[in-house]
């Protein structure tokens, strides 16, 4: 099969390089023609914004935005809008292609999409962020829709923008569109359960992947680096499981108890001290946040952010186990590493996709205009992790590959399969 190689990117991590390393080599174990490859590696639109703002000291400043939609032939795009300073297009490219592979793999009907604004939201007030958030909406009111591409939370985004996004689409549309935005507040439908839900699949697949190399959770130890969203709720429920949670870090820093960590505590702590875990006391202060990516743990969770594990540290790595909460938290280059040291990766395209799952649930609720109960969002997205992982365990039997690798053979197979039957020009 002759792939054309994409030209030499200068950063040898590039996420989006990273991403399509995997692909070639899945689509390679599936024996993919190279026209289905070219089609499903090529995003199929790109929009970048630039937004003016006026800031609330009267100035204004002018915010550049983007919106990827990597692909859709299984259903409406989906991905959530990043708000971060360091935000890329290479960055979105590759988040955007990472939600088409996630919601393939757990069998949605859902393309992969995802949006970004490049701003620092930690130095901006709550009046700015609504301004930059409905701008945004607007800029893109003709790519967004609850039948064409649905955004949802992510780094440094909340409810509570999706909020304005829900209001502000629903204003330039005059009536209410609910299901235009997934990660809504309860009351403007969002789901029961979708705030926890990306940490709850973590538990799921950390669980699922216990159970196989035979370590009871109860004997375990866990550590979570990024307490946020993601992280907080996976050591949460992990804790409520049994395992046990020594270190937690997030950008102020790592704290580390070896007797355990009260997550509980650490939650509230975080809640009542502006979002950080800055100053807890709970645990000691390791010096370097990277410290805790090389602990002794049976189970180590990247929940922060993507490229942490990567050349320069994974040799070092001494978890038994590892689950991708993060986008992309191991590089390419580390995946060898990883795997001659015979840890087990659940991939992020796995791993974290009880988040779009429920996301998923949130948008046949608008849809119906019902609200199901937590019971029956937590059974449901619970059963499809289980099967998801059940599934891309097999195949790596099958394939003798990597769960990541089999992961992306089983969602690029899908992709590529509805590809075929849709047909094209
Ligand atoms: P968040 O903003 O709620 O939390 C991010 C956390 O990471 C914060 O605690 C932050 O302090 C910490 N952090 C940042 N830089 C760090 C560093 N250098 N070292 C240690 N900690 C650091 O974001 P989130 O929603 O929890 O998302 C985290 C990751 O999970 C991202 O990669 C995101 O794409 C991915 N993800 C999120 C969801 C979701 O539903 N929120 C779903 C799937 C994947």
């Amino acid at each position: 099969m002759g792939y054309v190689e994409p030209a030499p990117i200068k950063d040898k991590e590039n996420p989006f390089e990273s991403m399509m390393s995997r692909f070639r080599i899945a689509a390679q174990h599936l024996g993919l023609n190279e026209e289905t490859y070219n089609v499903l590696k090529s995003p199929d639109k790109q929009v970048i914004v630039n937004i003016p703002i006026t800031m609330d000291d009267g100035s204004i400043r002018v915010f550049e935005a983007y919106r990827v939609i990597h692909n859709n032939v299984l259903g409406p795009s989906k991905g959530g809008v990043r708000f971060d300073p360091h935000v890329n297009l290479d960055e979105v490219k590759a988040l955007a292609a990472w939600m088409t592979w996630k919601c393939a793999v757990v069998d949605i009907p859902f393309g992969g999409a995802k949006g970004g604004i490049c701003c620092n939201p930690r130095q901006m007030s709550s009046g700015e962020i609504e301004r930059l958030t409905r701008a945004y909406t607007t800029s893109l009111y003709n790519v967004f829709g609850p039948d064409t591409d649905i955004p949802a939370p992510d780094m440094g985004t909340s409810q509570r923008e999706m909020g304005w996004m829900m209001d502000q689409y629903s204003r330039n549309s005059g009536m209410t569109v609910n299901g235009v935005v997934t990660g809504k507040p309860g009351v403007l439908g969002g789901s029961a359960g979708r705030v926890e839900a990306t940490g709850r699949g973590v538990m799921v697949s950390t669980l699922s992947a216990l159970e196989k190399l035979k370590i009871n959770p109860y004997n375990s130890t866990v550590a979570v680096q990024g307490f946020g969203n993601v992280g907080s709720h996976a050591a949460q429920l992990l804790t409520e499981r049994g395992t046990k949670v020594i270190a937690i870090s997030d950008i102020t820093g790592a704290y580390y108890n070896k007797d355990g960590i009260d997550i509980e505590n650490a939650i509230n702590y975080r809640l009542d001290n502006r979002g950080t875990l800055d100053n807890f006391e709970g645990a000691e202060k390791m010096d370097n946040t990277d410290e805790l990516l090389t602990l002794e743990v049976d189970v180590l969770v990247p929940a922060a952010m993507e490229d942490v594990i990567t050349m320069r540290n994974a040799e070092k790595i001494k978890a038994r186990l590892i689950v991708e909460g993060a986008n992309g938290p191991t590089s390419a280059k580390a995946d060898d590493i990883i795997a001659e040291k015979e840890i087990i990766v659940v991939p992020d395209i796995l791993a974290n996709a009880g988040g779009v799952t429920v996301s998923y649930f949130e948008w046949v609720q608008n849809r119906l205009g019902y609200k199901w109960t937590k019971e029956r969002v937590n059974r449901r997205s619970d059963r499809i992790m289980r099967n998801a992982f059940e599934y891309v365990y097999k195949t790596a039997i099958k394939y003798n590959v990597t769960l990541r690798i089999a992961a992306y053979i089983v969602a690029i197979d899908r992709v590529a399969k509805a590809s075929r039957f849709r047909g094209g020009f």
